[in-house]
């Protein structure tokens, strides 16, 4: 080859290796609604209309995301997440799913109410088919308020997105620069900007600035190792939740026997106990096939199996580590694969 031909050669695959190199990671925004997307008629106001703003009203009022990586939007519902539902988490799911094997973006933000925020993230982690980041991110204050804080959080779960070190971490949620994992994150306060927490085992990093410092890593079972699927699934096995209380009335849990569903999480008082005739009725639910996971309302600590309940001799499952949305998630993802009570138990150990 002549010199000049060389040379011409070695610029070529210079100049591509550089733009290779400066390559923005691809980030998709699936936008769910919530306040981040939320409106209200004052800047002060406490009232407001969650799922107003689209995915590319919240894109735009965050230039400095593009400044990260390549942003694409896509609104997958506008809703307070109140409302979310199996159709919205079916749709979130498959479309997370093809976008990571088309090879269609390396991370995904989704935003999100931040009511069951905990509950969405959780679903994810167990039916997400890759290790690329997934990140859920809201805001306690809708867009227009003074001090929003949803455009932060939107520019903080970009740069949780698009660092190294979030691959593999499972589902996360960033809330008021904390990166949490899906299986611990639930929100402890109803109004205050700093809502969310992982209250067993802390959060898995923080975002200072425009840097993300990730400290931990989850061990339990999710995504890539996780066994749960959403091919093929149209409806979810029906799964609700009672909670216990001093003096507790039977009757919603004689329901819900009554109706014959697959599931009941018992939200019980300290170490998941249990009323004397909400018992007698949970008994009655597993001598009709209904699968019951003996919870807690306490929102920090362990229910283990046979605490002051014993679980062998009555048939439930304790929820070690999960509150009830979340022991009602993985019991509805359980009940996809299996109804044999020792599988059900091997489960809520290893997620
Ligand atoms: N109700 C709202 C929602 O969950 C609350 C919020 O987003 O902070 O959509």
């Amino acid at each position: 080859m002549k010199t000049i031909n060389k040379i011409f050669v070695l610029l070529v695959l210079v100049l591509a290796s550089v733009s290779y190199a400066s390559a923005k990671p691809k980030v998709m925004i699936l936008a769910t609604g919530g306040t981040i997307a939320g409106s209200a008629a004052t800047a002060t106001q406490a009232g407001y209309t969650a799922g107003v703003a689209t995915v590319d009203q919240l894109i735009s009022a965050v230039p400095q995301i593009k400044d990260l990586a390549d942003i694409k939007g896509m609104q997958i519902s506008n809703i307070g997440s109140q409302e979310m539902n199996d159709q919205v988490w079916l749709k979130l799911a498959k479309e997370i799913n093809r976008l990571f094997a088309s090879n269609e973006c390396d991370a995904i933000v989704i935003t999100h109410g931040t009511d069951t925020m905990e509950e969405t993230s959780f679903f994810l982690n167990l039916v997400v088919k890759s290790d690329k980041p997934v990140v859920l991110v809201g805001a306690m204050r809708p867009s227009t308020a003074l001090s929003a804080d949803g455009p932060m959080n939107l520019y903080k779960a970009v740069v949780t997105a698009t660092t190294p070190e979030a691959k593999g971490k499972g589902v996360m949620v960033l809330m008021n620069d904390y990166i949490l994992g899906a299986a611990d994150v639930t929100k402890m306060n109803s109004t205050n900007v700093d809502a969310f927490a992982c209250p067993n085992y802390g959060p898995l990093g923080q975002v200072i600035g425009d840097k993300a410092y990730f400290t931990r890593a989850p061990l339990t079972r999710h995504t890539t190792n996780s066994e749960f699927s959403v091919d093929g699934l149209t409806k979810f096995p029906t799964v609700d939740i009672v909670i216990g209380y001093a003096n507790a009335s039977a009757l919603p849990t004689k329901a819900l026997v009554d109706a014959k569903v697959d599931g009941i999480v018992h939200a019980g008082v300290g170490n998941g106990n249990i009323y004397p005739t909400v018992m007698t009725e949970l008994d009655r639910a597993v001598k009709n096939g209904i699968q019951v996971i003996r919870a807690s309302r306490i929102p920090v600590g362990m229910v283990p199996m046979n605490g002051e309940v014993s679980d062998t001799d009555h048939g439930f499952t304790a929820s070690g580590f999960h509150n009830a949305p979340k022991s009602r998630v993985l019991l509805m993802m359980a009940l996809t694969k299996t109804k044999d009570l020792n599988e059900i138990r091997r489960i809520f150990a290893e997620y």
